[in-house]
């Protein structure tokens, strides 16, 4: 907050009418708490993302507009709903930005926007909004720009040459689901289509024809349990979307009801669900793990109570376990408690002698109590596993 006074004084009253614009261009119910807190006039709508090294980064995470001629049922800026809209020119948003950036508000910009006029129009205008900020102001840091339905490959093509992270939402793993969550939108033609475009062009094109020399990563994000999928739907598709199109994340955002849409009255997801969802996709992408390795019950969905890799341990490993002396990286990489970087430091310590303890292990950054059960170590189970079970 001490900061965003500082800026509110540096840009006088434009401040508080772009602020309150970009707060409401993203959130389109202010509460009355809120209100009385003053939080509509400075509150930004900045996003901490996650860095692979586990810092964050302060994102301005928008819309160019919050008026949206789509009909999302789960989505609270979908058409016909009654919230005062707000629509930014790309220059009066990219110089906005600018100032926030200059003042150290926000490292980045995450820039999307409901759907007007078109995807086509929607995206041009996203377009020119990088462009000013890449081009006219020289902005050179983070921006994660959003690919609309309906957007042409050449212009997805364009967004690749000036962001750091393109993202097209899938929303439902499948054409069924996705006629229950967003009607309007065409499973293939609007959304996997641009996906596997961002891939064709990063197989065809030289990565200097992307910002800085190289093309930006990609991600989506599925509206989990809104559309009554099973987690196998959506891990098949995440399996496709890892093996196939090189997604660098898949997010599953927890379907939470909206009041005033069509599905007000359904249930939001539990929290524990979407956990075991990441927890699964991490396993696809980093740990080697098949579709066919997750144990599904009978309504296709993952155990709530136990993490899917201790899942497959306990049926393959309890009576099988690996010997943590010889075993290669991809079955160190099955061991629950042994992540990536302690399967390579296991690979490295082996190099110079044999482990022969739990210690040695822990000495790795192994969570032994993990991975006891499962492994042997100078060919024997460590001591500690009998009382583990
Ligand atoms: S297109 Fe996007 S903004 Fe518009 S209703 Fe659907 S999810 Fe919401």
């Amino acid at each position: 907050m001490e900061k965003l006074a500082q800026i509110a004084e540096f840009m006088g009253d434009e401040i508080d009418e772009h602020v309150s614009k970009l707060r409401a261009s993203c959130c389109p119910v202010i509460s009355e708490d809120q209100k009385r807190a003053g939080q509509s006039k400075m509150e930004l709508p900045i996003y901490q993302a996650a860095l692979p090294n586990g810092q964050r980064r302060a994102l301005l995470k928008t819309l160019l507009t919050s008026a949206c001629e789509k009909n999302c049922s789960y989505c609270s800026f979908r058409a016909g709903r009654d919230f005062r809209r707000q629509t930014f020119q790309p220059d009066e948003l990219a110089k906005t930005f600018i100032q926030l950036w200059q003042k150290g508000a926000v490292k980045g910009l995450f820039l999307s926007s409901g759907v007007a006029g078109g995807g086509l129009h929607t995206q041009d205008r996203l377009l020119d909004t990088a462009e000013i900020l890449r081009k006219r102001l020289g902005y050179p840091g983070y921006l994660h720009l959003k690919i609309m339905p309906g957007a042409e490959r050449a212009q997805v093509e364009r967004a690749m040459q000036l962001a750091d992270r393109v993202s097209i939402n899938l929303e439902a793993p499948n054409s069924q689901r996705l006629a229950r969550l967003a009607p309007q939108k065409g499973m293939m033609e609007d959304l996997i289509s641009p996906l596997r475009w961002v891939e064709e062009i990063r197989r065809k094109d030289s990565p200097q024809h992307g910002w800085k020399g190289r093309w930006p990563s990609t991600t989506t994000q599925f509206v989990a349990g809104g559309a009554g999928e099973s987690d196998a739907e959506l891990l098949q598709t995440t399996a496709y979307l890892h093996n196939s199109l090189h997604l660098s994340r898949v997010y599953y955002s927890g379907f939470h009801p909206v009041p005033e849409t069509p599905l007000e009255n359904e249930q939001a997801i539990n929290p524990w669900r979407q956990n075991r969802l990441y927890q699964a996709d991490f396993l696809l992408r980093d740990y080697g793990f098949d579709f066919e390795d997750f144990c599904f019950d009978l309504t296709g969905n993952l155990s709530l109570e136990v993490d899917p890799k201790l899942a497959w341990a306990r049926d393959h490993l309890s009576q099988a376990p690996l010997d943590i002396n010889q075993a290669e990286l991809s079955a160190l990489l099955r061991i629950p408690g042994i992540g990536p970087i302690g399967a390579r430091a296991i690979l490295s310590a082996r190099r110079l002698g044999k482990l022969k303890g739990l210690e040695d292990l822990k000495a790795l950054g192994v969570h032994t109590t993990r991975a006891a059960p499962f492994i042997l170590l100078d060919g024997k189970r460590p001591a500690t596993q009998l009382s583990l079970w």
